[in-house]
């Protein structure tokens, strides 16, 4: 049962003929984790809390810096030296009292990720590096947690969703951890704020749908966006029978930092 207040502030999602008080009452029983509370899990964060999602446990290691807040938009100028799960966390309780944020100052690792991860419904993939966004696949892959992944760089995006074992992973695209440095990163090439908003909103959306058990996931497929010419595409993303990971003949076997 909803309070008044609670009826008045999710009134305009209750409208909708697919959410109404059963499916407000679906996201706030939902537990999502965003891994990074960077640029996509900034916005990813603000519209989860907006929208009712009952516990957000959001995973971060560092503090907030300067060239953060151009696109990492739940953190302000105040928060500057601050570790940015507690700026989060914070600004997650500001805009929803209601909802339950857990932050974890901590880097995902081979050793806590399946633990880190496990008992939540979705996880929001939004870290700045490779080596998290593998680790976070195989340790939802492992754990049976549908995933949604968002990458950006410079002008350009993307966002897919994994159901392990139904659909295409991250790895039956990317195969393997690059060697270190042979991937440029945002701080080498940079990356336009909006497209921060966009990708972590997608998330967010995909995660939300999710939660609702409405639409249909953005699986086996990836949304890329690329801003300078203002296009959104779908590239079809099929599962990979020799996915070293959801293959048919596996390889990895655990969650490992180091493939
Ligand atoms: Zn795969």
């Amino acid at each position: 049962m909803f309070s008044p207040e609670d009826l008045e502030r999710y009134s305009r999602q209750i409208l909708l003929p697919k959410v109404g008080g059963r499916g407000q009452a679906r996201l706030g029983r939902m537990r999502v984790a965003i891994v990074g509370a960077g640029g996509l899990g900034s916005p990813a964060a603000i519209y989860l809390a907006s929208g009712g999602v009952g516990h957000i446990t959001i995973i971060d290691s560092d503090r907030v810096e300067s060239s953060n807040l151009h696109r990492q938009v739940i953190h302000g100028e105040q928060d500057i030296g601050r570790w940015k799960v507690d700026s989060a966390a914070d600004r997650i309780r500001e805009l929803n009292p209601s909802v339950t944020c857990e932050p974890l100052r901590l880097r995902l690792s081979e050793e806590n990720a399946r633990e880190t991860l496990r008992g939540h419904d979705v996880v929001i993939e939004g870290s700045d590096n490779l080596e998290t966004k593998f680790l976070v696949n195989d340790a939802c892959y492992f754990e049976r947690i549908p995933l949604v992944w968002g990458g950006i760089l410079r002008f350009e995006g993307q966002v897919s969703v994994v159901l392990p074992g139904e659909s295409a992973c991250y790895r039956c695209l990317f195969r393997e951890l690059p060697p270190p440095g042979s991937a440029p990163t945002c701080q080498q090439a940079g990356v336009l704020g909006p497209l921060a908003g966009l990708v972590g909103t997608l998330q967010a959306a995909e995660a939300i749908k999710r939660g609702l058990g409405i639409g249909t996931a953005l699986c086996n497929q990836i949304l890329s966006i690329d801003l300078l010419s203002g296009r959104f595409r779908t590239v079809p993303m099929p599962r990979s029978p020799t996915c070293p990971l959801c293959g048919k003949e596996p390889v990895i076997e655990a969650v490992e930092t180091t493939t």
